[in-house]
């Protein structure tokens, strides 16, 4: 899968993007990440990239020429219109659903705002989804954009070596996973359960399966409306369906 990500500080994305489980995908060639640097497509003598908001206010606008610029470079390379998405604090908040979603595009334009946004227009013209990371103003949209790009890249096939890892995970089914343990077996007089230890794969099962639902019960219970549970467990653990 390719990523390009549109910015004005390319350097932000590419030392955050190549270290870890992304940067061994990368280097096994699952997936390319590629920061695309706004200013380079500027046609301004001084290399501006953003000027002052229409109809007054504080801060600066980008512009809308050097985004559209380096983004009609990026889709010359691709051949196709591509999925582009510009992080925005008034987009949905993104989802683990729209991870998965998005995992089986081939290529992926991320378009990062600065200072007070981006002209409107550009936006009309090349923005296919607008997606928030959260209720919060953060300064720009490289961090989402990095937050996006590894939680899609590890729904990309291959790139979790153990496949199971992203099958078992928080908001899988709707739950969050059950706690986690490993050695030492007693750390600062706390023993790990032992039912983890017994070898029996049913029972650890079981008790993984309620260690979720109690979890998301107590941090999450606003998942569990859309949570795959039967008619059991509904009753076990007193949720209604409303
Ligand atoms: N003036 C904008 C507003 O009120 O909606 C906020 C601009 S913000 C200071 C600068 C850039 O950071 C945005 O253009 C966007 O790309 C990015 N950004 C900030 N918060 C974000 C969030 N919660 N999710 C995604 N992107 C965000």
């Amino acid at each position: 899968m390719n990523f390009y990500i549109l910015t004005l500080f390319p350097e932000m994305v590419s030392q955050a993007m190549h270290t870890s489980i992304i940067g061994k995908a990368v280097e096994r060639g699952l997936l390319h990440i590629e920061a695309i640097n706004i200013r380079d497509y500027t046609r301004d003598k001084h290399m501006k990239t953003d000027d002052y908001p229409y109809g007054g206010g504080a801060g600066m606008v980008m512009q809308a020429q050097p985004v559209y610029d380096a983004y009609c470079a990026v889709k010359e390379r691709i051949g196709y219109t591509p999925r582009t998405v510009y992080l925005t604090p008034q987009g949905p908040t993104f989802t683990q659903n729209m991870a998965k979603e998005m995992a089986i595009e081939k290529n992926m334009v991320f378009l990062c705002g600065h200072y007070e946004g981006v002209d409107e227009r550009v936006l009309e013209e090349i923005v296919t989804d607008y997606v928030s990371i959260g209720d919060y103003v953060l300064t720009g949209g490289e961090l989402p954009a990095m937050v996006m790009v590894d939680a899609i890249s590890r729904m990309v096939p291959g790139v979790l070596t153990n496949e199971t890892s992203g099958i078992s995970e928080s908001f899988e089914g709707g739950l969050l996973e059950y706690p986690q343990y490993t050695r030492p077996f007693q750390w600062n007089q706390k023993e790990a359960p032992g039912v983890l230890l017994s070898g029996d794969h049913q029972k650890i099962e079981e008790w993984r399966r309620e260690q979720s639902i109690l979890r998301t019960q107590k941090y999450r219970p606003d998942l569990l409306k859309e949570a795959d549970l039967t008619i059991k467990e509904k009753a076990l653990y007193r949720i209604s369906d409303l």
